[in-house]
């Protein structure tokens, strides 16, 4: 929620204090997860009870102690006020999904992309989803096409709750959570579409893909590229797919995503596979 985090907390720090903020929090269900930079430590108590008080319908406030990493991309968490449970439902574009902030990535920032996506999707298609996390853009897809999604993921934590996401939302069936490398597990699937969400290492699963992915078929791209501009991040993009694949894809699009740090941009391209 941009902007909101300096609102909610005026009047509660002083000016000084409001200017070292970052702008942004996520609130994730009732889970609001927060940056504290190092100089504004001493206030972290302060800042969880007041986000608690203000932010409606939070039950929990963390603080994010390490950015996202590992394998997994995961990241960890301080309580700071509240509740200290992790897992959490959220409601996005029609769908309950279930989270563990703590044991499986998720980022809210995707809802726009996710709808990008599943409204890109027709009915009686195959996707294969190599990096699905606990299954948001699998669930959006199928939510709103006649779908058959495989959601592969690595981390048993987030296979797991794609399963259970998929039974919640009626999507069992048309929601398929697959635990594994999709290295291993997306290839020969026949896909009509393929998403590549590991934006710190798509070029390295791109053989993966193209064997996941019919002829005519279409791979949504992800990676992290360095521009000030969003056109220049994409173009960016499109530089670093064709020298990771310099034949047998062509580019229909482009685009930023959305900022992830000053000059820094996650990016889509979505290509076609001749
Ligand atoms: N698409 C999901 C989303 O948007 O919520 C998750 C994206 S997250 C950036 C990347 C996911 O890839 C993580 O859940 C991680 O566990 C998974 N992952 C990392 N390496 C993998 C691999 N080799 N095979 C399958 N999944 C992998």
């Amino acid at each position: 929620m941009p902007g909101m985090l300096k609102r909610e907390l005026a009047g509660v720090l002083d000016p000084a204090e409001l200017g070292m903020l970052y702008s942004a929090f996520d609130q994730i269900g009732g889970i609001v997860i927060v940056r504290i930079p190092d100089r504004l430590r001493h206030r972290r108590r302060l800042i969880g009870r007041t986000l608690l008080e203000r932010v409606s319908p939070a039950r929990s406030v963390f603080a994010q102690s390490s950015p996202v990493g590992g394998e997994h991309r995961t990241r960890g968490l301080e309580l700071l006020a509240g509740e200290d449970s992790t897992l959490a439902e959220h409601k996005e574009n029609g769908c309950r999904i279930l989270v563990d902030v703590e044991k499986a990535f998720f980022s809210p920032r995707l809802s726009t992309e996710r709808m990008r996506v599943a409204s890109a999707c027709s009915d009686g298609q195959t996707v294969v989803n190599m990096f699905g996390g606990v299954g948001a853009f699998s669930l959006a897809i199928a939510m709103r096409r006649k779908c058959t999604v495989y959601s592969i993921d690595i981390n048993p934590e987030a296979a797991r709750l794609c399963g259970i996401n998929a039974s919640r939302n009626r999507l069992r069936g048309r929601v398929v959570s697959v635990l594994g490398d999709a290295a291993a597990e997306a290839p020969g699937r026949g896909a009509s579409r393929t998403l590549m969400v590991l934006p710190e290492r798509s070029a390295e699963f791109l053989p993966a893909a193209l064997e996941a992915t019919e002829r005519g078929g279409v791979i949504h791209y992800y990676a992290h590229t360095h521009s000030y501009k969003r056109a220049g991040a994409a173009r960016a993009a499109e530089e670093g797919l064709a020298a990771a694949c310099p034949s047998g894809l062509r580019v229909l699009r482009s685009a930023s995503v959305r900022a992830v740090g000053p000059g820094y941009h996650q990016t889509v391209v979505d290509a076609r596979v001749l």
